[in-house]
């Protein structure tokens, strides 16, 4: 299955199935203008699946190098930058090279923005492993590393030239990764898609259990949508903001757990999520059962829908991040709010006072 990001001249397809990982040479090798190709992947990823990536792409008489960085957020820095950038010069990528992105989010934000800033832009693929890059950080573009100052606060678009989504490697995903990526999965039903909501109530738990169909199905739909989207409005000055859902509120979870595997990314989005069609019930924007439908769903499937204890969150302090948040324009902070499932909206215009009574109601478990 293919979904195609259509940006004129930059449009480039994601191949979506299991299997994929065995023809990363036959599908690359085509794009590449000279004969060579640098790996980058991440310490957990390495002895999983790197072999077979370079295998495919010796048959396709792709000269190989690779690098492999640690796993984790913390990667996503200059120093680990710099010693990116310099295994690529080292590589005599002058010369040309086709750098491959192999691993999650943190290695595809990496390695695009290396890729991007290298000799102003070198070739890059995305070979993403996690269900989250799959279906979100792989596609658009968007790549960058975190500062002391904050999260993906230094950064490029910059579109990869192919992305190859191999369902099948999400078998060795731990479950909490999968469950977190599956956050970001229900956001496109969530945003614009109320009957892909209504498919995952009936095969979510398919979905995280490692159903091949189920999985394709539920990649091939997210990607479908991204791509629309980023297609729409690549720099984010309008419905790109739609993917946001969730996020405002998520980020403020994260900042306040330091960003730390105390709370994953997704597992904040499914929480933000949680919070923003519950303001938009309590602000009278959407029916109450609807913010109820979605807190079921992630019920029945494990994902957080209350703030985890004993940790005492501090409303104003949550405030604080969001409006911190690098998405605020002239002091207002831009929401993603919900006339319903499936009816997203954008709006500046959120009263204080009921944003800080919904979170206070969150913070004491209710
Ligand atoms: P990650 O890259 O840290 O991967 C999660 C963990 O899973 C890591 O320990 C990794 O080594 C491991 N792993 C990866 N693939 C595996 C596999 N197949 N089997 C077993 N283990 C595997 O995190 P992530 O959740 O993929 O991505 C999060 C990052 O993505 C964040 O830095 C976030 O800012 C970024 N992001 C970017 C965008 C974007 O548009 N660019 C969008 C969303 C998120
Ligand atoms: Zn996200």
């Amino acid at each position: 299955e293919q979904v195609l990001v259509e940006l004129g001249e930059r449009s480039y397809p994601i191949h979506i199935g299991p299997g994929l990982l065995d023809r990363a040479g036959e599908l690359i090798k085509p794009l590449m203008q000279g004969g060579r190709a640098l790996v980058v992947t991440d310490a957990n990823v390495a002895p999983l699946y790197l072999e077979r990536v370079q295998k495919s792409l010796a048959e396709a008489g792709v000269v190989t190098m690779h690098t492999v960085v640690p796993a984790g957020e913390q990667t996503k820095d200059f120093k680990h930058l710099e010693a990116l950038l310099d295994a690529m010069l080292e590589a005599r990528a002058e010369r040309g090279v086709m750098v491959v992105a192999l691993g999650g989010g943190v290695i595809g934000d990496l390695t695009g923005f290396a890729a991007s800033i290298l000799l102003r832009g070198v070739d890059f693929v995305q070979i993403p492993t996690t269900l989250l890059s799959q279906v979100d950080s792989s596609v658009g573009g968007k790549t960058g590393i975190n500062t002391r100052q904050g999260k993906n606060l230094v950064g490029t678009f910059y579109q990869p030239r192919l992305v190859l989504a191999d369902t099948a490697v999400l078998d060795t995903l731990p479950r909490r990764q999968v469950l977190a990526g599956y956050a970001e999965v229900a956001k496109y039903g969530v945003i614009d898609d109320e009957p892909f909501f209504a498919w995952l109530e009936a095969n979510g738990s398919k979905v995280i259990d490692g159903d091949l169909e189920a999985r394709r199905h539920a990649v091939a739909v997210s990607c479908r949508a991204k791509a629309r989207i980023v297609a729409a409005d690549e720099r984010e000055g309008g419905v790109r903001a739609l993917l946001n859902l969730g996020h405002t509120f998520g980020h403020a979870l994260e900042a306040e757990t330091g960003f730390s595997e105390e709370m994953l990314h997704g597992e904040a989005v499914a929480l933000g999520m949680v919070m923003a069609l519950r303001l938009s019930a309590r602000l009278g924007l959407a029916p109450a059962a609807d913010a109820e439908r979605l807190e079921r769903h992630f019920e029945a499937l494990g994902l957080p829908t209350a703030l985890p204890r004993p940790r005492l969150w501090a409303v104003d302090r949550l405030i604080r991040h969001m409006a911190g948040d690098k998405k605020v324009k002239d002091g207002k902070v831009t929401f993603v709010m919900a006339r319903g499932i499936g009816k997203s909206f954008l709006t500046r215009e959120v009263p204080e006072a009921e944003l800080a009574s919904m979170l206070s109601e969150m913070a004491a478990g209710r």
